[in-house]
């Protein structure tokens, strides 16, 4: 199946609802393509509602001028090849099929992931990522009366905190491992982002009575078959907190796979874009964190931008310039102030696994010469994964890049790539119950 939208937008969260919304009150016909079963991205994914979190106001204003234009939203579709221009492949994983789509204009939202650094025991249960286990938490799993500590970098840390607190666990600490002197100029400087400011101060309220150390960080996750204890360290002196989960991200890093695959220039690992937000080829534009890890308020300008630009309403793009500039500013001063300490870069041990998808260990990469060399020797970033977690992990112990993305970017049964009725399809369902 082939369908073909004016503009095509690959992402639903802030960024990409703001750029379907502008693109077709424009008057394009434009499809709004996501992997989620829901629109909202990672920061507005629906979920179990809790009396303690109340309804997000921006979220539902976004949600209700989206579905106020005349943009489709398709979810379910996993965009992973771009077989020629203007064309891409999107697998749906609900029927096991692929759909083609063609565009005129396309834009990409594809978000960021969190970052993930190897320290011994990050891989016992009980240890998830910040963000993952808020998702987690907003399609239902329990953290009520759990104690939780909540460590690594970003001021994600402070809204998961807060997130798990709602739902009933016990935050035990906020360990942040940027120094209080790295922190306190992005503090001063958020009086000129009062919603910020506001923001924070409401987090730290909340939070009443939960330590939020700064320059302190997790060295080990302890326990025999799950997590038991978290040891921390200020540099110092170290310690452990007795605790059920371990909910830890180090910051984000920007999706920008598909970019790549499409040949969109990169610039410092981030999709180089001109003031209307079009990349380095014309026709494509790109809005959201895969141009700067910025916040929710930077998404939905640049999404708004991009979609005016792609109508050719080039004009009133413009008269958001400024606004956008300050909030990327602000993005800027997020890089700064959460730069990763050097300590974080010799936490694993020989025996510490990096690549959790293949089992690869710290000892076999450290001989290493490159992030092809680890791969072919190792099979470091193989897995079905693709390099998502472990590469971003890989580059911060070596500074080897994943510079070689190939499709498909995610993991499709070979079945969905061959049409259903063919020999080879056949062939394939029967390898496929073999093995
Ligand atoms: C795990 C996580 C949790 C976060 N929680 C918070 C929070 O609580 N508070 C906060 O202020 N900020 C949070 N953030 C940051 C927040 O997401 C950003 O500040 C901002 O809202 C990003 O908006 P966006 O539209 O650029 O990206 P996103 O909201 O990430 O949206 C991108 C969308 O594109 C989809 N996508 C990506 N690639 C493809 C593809 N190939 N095919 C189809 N769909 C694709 C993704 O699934 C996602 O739905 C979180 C970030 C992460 C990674």
């Amino acid at each position: 199946m082939t369908r073909h939208a004016e503009v095509l937008i690959i992402g639903a969260g802030p960024a990409g609802l703001a750029a379907a919304t502008a693109a077709a009150n424009a008057g394009a016909r434009v499809t709004l393509l996501d992997d989620n079963v829901g629109p909202g991205g990672q920061i507005w994914r629906g979920g179990t509602p809790c009396a303690a979190s109340p309804q997000n106001s921006a979220r539902e204003t976004a949600l209700r001028e989206f579905r106020g234009s005349k943009a489709s939203l398709l979810t379910g579709r996993r965009v992973a090849d771009a077989p020629e221009p203007h064309v891409l492949r999107a697998f749906v994983e609900e029927t096991g099929i692929v759909e083609s789509f063609t565009w005129d204009r396309l834009i990409l939202a594809t978000g960021a992931r969190e970052r993930f650094l190897p320290f011994p025991g990050w891989t016992l249960p009980g240890v998830f990522g910040a963000g993952g286990l808020q998702a987690l938490v907003k399609g239902g799993y329990s953290v009520e009366g759990k104690r939780v500590v909540v460590a690594g970098t970003g001021p994600l840390l402070l809204a998961v905190a807060v997130h798990l607190q709602q739902y009933g666990a016990k935050v035990i600490t906020v360990a942040e491992q940027a120094s209080l002197r790295a922190l306190l100029p992005f503090a001063v400087k958020l009086s000129s982002h009062p919603g910020k400011l506001v923001q924070g101060a409401r987090y730290r309220a909340a939070l009443r009575g939960v330590p939020y150390r700064t320059g302190c960080w997790p060295v080990s996750a302890e326990g025999i078959d799950r997590l038991t204890a978290v040891r921390l360290s200020d540099g110092k002196k170290s310690w452990t907190e007795a605790c059920d989960l371990l909910a830890c991200g180090f910051h984000l890093v920007p999706n920008t796979e598909l970019a790549s695959l499409l040949g969109c220039k990169l610039v410092d690992d981030f999709v180089a874009v001109g003031p209307t937000q079009q990349t380095s080829i014309e026709s494509i534009y790109c809005v959201g964190e895969p141009t700067g890890i910025a916040g929710v308020d930077a998404a939905l300008i640049q999404g708004r931008i991009a979609g005016l630009a792609a109508t050719n309403k080039t004009e009133e793009a413009k008269t958001l310039f400024k606004k956008r500039d300050r909030e990327q500013a602000f993005g800027k001063r997020l890089d700064r102030a959460f730069a990763l300490r050097a300590e974080l870069r010799s936490l694993a041990q020989p025996d510490t696994i990096v690549c959790r998808c293949e089992d690869v260990r710290y000892s076999q990469l450290h001989s290493q010469q490159s992030w092809t060399d680890a791969k072919l020797q190792t099979r470091c970033g193989m897995g079905p994964c693709q390099g998502r977690v472990c590469g971003p992990a890989v580059q911060t112990l070596f500074g080897w890049r994943n510079s070689s993305i190939r499709p498909p970017l995610f993991p499709i049964p070979l079945s969905a790539l061959v049409p259903a009725t063919t020999p080879a399809s056949n062939e394939i369902t029967q390898l496929q119950e073999t093995v």
